[in-house]
């Protein structure tokens, strides 16, 4: 029997296919190798996801160059999330456990956090995974495009959006 991952369609592949549909709408930012979104879990305000184009389960299985740009755009994203929220401390995450598509989580934690020096998945999922108020959501994003535009100017997002 293969692994799950290899069984079932890819997630992410899901999700990318969404976002190039219009369909996402949390959707932050087109980046030249990923695809940046905001996360579900705005208990951490600001966390984004930041989605490889290319759908590999390890960094090391891209090439060298391809890799390193993708790298390059998640510390641009970082750079933007702490501009935009000042936090205590960033915690980025390239897991891929239950997808099998190289990805990175990036929380921003605060001050105010009880469980600041534990990782954030130890805080429960209903507690982390909630949702912005919807004008907090849309300038959330409007600040962090322009923040990822200011590191990475071939960032691109819907006009409409
Ligand atoms: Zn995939």
């Amino acid at each position: 029997m293969p692994p799950d991952s290899a069984a079932r369609p890819c997630g992410i592949c899901a999700i990318i296919n969404r976002i190039k549909s219009g369909a996402f709408a949390d959707f932050v930012a087109e980046l030249p190798r990923s695809w940046i979104i905001l996360g579900d879990a705005q208990f951490y305000r600001g966390y984004c996801v930041l989605f490889a184009k290319r759908h590999v389960t390890e960094p090391h299985l891209m090439p060298r160059g391809e890799a390193h740009e993708l790298l390059d755009e998640m510390l641009a994203v970082g750079k933007a999330i702490s501009t935009v929220t000042s936090p205590l401390k960033l915690n980025y995450e390239c897991l891929g456990n239950q997808e099998p598509h190289v990805h990175w989580h990036i929380f921003p934690r605060y001050a105010d956090d009880a469980l600041r020096l534990q990782p954030i998945w130890l805080r429960p999922e209903k507690e982390r995974k909630v949702s912005l108020e919807v004008v907090a959501n849309r300038v959330l994003i409007a600040d962090l495009r322009t923040a990822i535009a200011r590191s990475i100017p071939a960032a691109r997002w819907p006009a409409a959006l």
